[in-house]
């Protein structure tokens, strides 16, 4: 039987990998899906066990706050979808990325972060600056040579989306983590928008990547989560920073994480630092869900993909629309880097500006019909909301006419519903305007 903690062999296929990886029949009861473990502790063999496992002289489960074999599953799964070497499920999305930003780095330390991130990531690093002295060094725009111009001695790593929410932007990924390397730096990657279906940014170059797995990972909208990936191949040692990866852990016999687990260090760090004295883990219920979510992810994000694709060029063409920031349509800026990285389209989130202004855009959402109004994205359902009201609403206006979430501004998020009935909700919508 196959040992249900080793990952499936990288030669299978991604569809197949996202029904089988990191999941076996379960030895004790034959169980095909993942088992839920809903328990907090762990019976330990002896003595010795306990002890070595505290020590992290063996592996094995004792507190579901750090690992539970439901969680561990879903890690495994997702680090085989992301070709990364392991990975941390966590609370949320903010979580993940809270805890990349604190495994790095300590007060002093800065780090490049993209002018244009989802609204939460950009509030966690203000507040994160205020209170704690990590400082984000935002970038200009969005090329390889925004990010290194935004790189001083004192950064420490560098953080982009692959696919930028909400306008859809997707950023050259290899060109960005080349520049983070010649400058000794490990690029993070928001892989949230693009999921590991369309875009998997270990592949070109990324060291870390987040999830928040609220989106498409899980895909229908019924729970919050996040997680974290260790791609595996960034020199820690050579740096000489990063002091939980590269420093004795005295409550660890000096445990040294970069010599002990040389190709899951950050990983390894981000679980002893991040969940057990932080603590924000996954609940096993949430993560079954997630689960099961990602076995029909790569065939979800065909379909999100060209419903999209068809509600974005409707809507281009429509005089009552402004524009649309969609890069995968003909003649959109951006168009080369979305068909270089995600040829099968930049995902399913969007904006759409309205010739009449904001009065327009908040009529066009409230005269939906089967286009709900809410705040989430990558969800089966078809989503809108206006952003410069709501999940942008912090950002000074130049920022937000930069970021293509201005007052005239619609994001929709669309999701599997038939095509035809999503354009004439989108359509009706649009006759009611002025
Ligand atoms: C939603 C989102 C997050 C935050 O995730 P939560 O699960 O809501 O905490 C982070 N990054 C991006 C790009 C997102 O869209």
């Amino acid at each position: 039987m196959t040992d249900p903690t080793k990952p499936r062999p990288a030669e299978l296929h991604f569809a197949t990998r996202a029904v089988h990886a990191g999941t076996a029949p379960d030895p004790a009861t034959g169980a095909r899906a993942q088992p839920i473990y809903f328990t907090n502790g762990f019976v330990f063999e002896s003595n010795e066990q306990a002890a070595d496992i505290f020590a992290m002289r063996a592996t094995g489960f004792s507190y579901s706050r750090g690992s539970n074999p439901t969680v561990a599953a879903l890690e495994r799964r997702v680090a085989s979808l992301e070709s990364a070497k392991a990975a941390v499920a966590v609370a949320s999305g903010q979580s993940a990325m809270l805890l990349v930003l604190m495994t790095l780095m300590r007060s002093g330390d800065a780090y490049v972060a993209s002018s244009r991130l989802f609204g939460g990531s950009l509030g966690l690093m203000r507040r994160l600056e205020g209170r704690y002295d990590l400082v984000p060094q935002f970038t200009r725009g969005l090329t390889p040579e925004d990010f290194e111009a935004a790189i001083t001695d004192k950064t420490r790593a560098v953080v982009c989306e692959s696919i930028v929410n909400p306008c859809g932007t997707v950023i050259d990924l290899e060109g960005v983590a080349a520049v983070a390397h010649k400058h000794g730096l490990p690029l993070i990657v928001d892989n949230t928008l693009a999921s590991p279906a369309l875009i998997r940014p270990i592949e070109h170059g990324a060291d870390i990547v987040v999830h928040s797995t609220s989106k498409f990972l899980s895909g229908s909208g019924t729970v919050i989560g996040g997680i974290v990936c260790d791609g595996g191949r960034f020199d820690w040692k050579g740096t000489g920073r990063y002091n939980l990866i590269n420093e004795p852990w005295p409550d660890y016999d000096g445990l040294v994480v970069s010599e002990r687990f040389p190709e899951t260090a950050f990983a390894v760090a981000c679980r002893l630092f991040g969940l057990r004295d932080l603590g924000p883990g996954l609940s096993p219920m949430n993560a079954f869900l997630t689960l099961t979510g990602t076995e029909t992810l790569p065939l979800r994000m065909e379909r999100h993909c060209a419903n999209a694709r068809a509600v974005a060029a409707f809507l281009k063409d429509h005089p009552k629309v402004a524009w649309v920031s969609y890069p995968s349509l003909p003649g959109q800026p951006g168009e080369a880097m979305a068909n270089r990285y995600s040829p099968m389209g930049a995902g399913s989130i969007f904006t759409v500006g309205f010739k009449g202004g904001e009065a327009a855009a908040q009529k066009f959402i409230t005269g939906l019909n089967l286009i709900s109004h809410l705040v989430n994205i990558g969800e089966i359902k078809s989503l809108a909301i206006h952003p410069a009201t709501t999940t942008h609403r912090q950002l000074p206006a130049a920022d937000k006419e930069a970021a293509r979430v201005g007052p005239d501004t619609v994001r929709l998020s669309i999701g599997l519903e038939s095509v035809e009935d999503l354009i004439a909700d989108v359509a009706q919508s649009l006759d009611a305007l002025a």
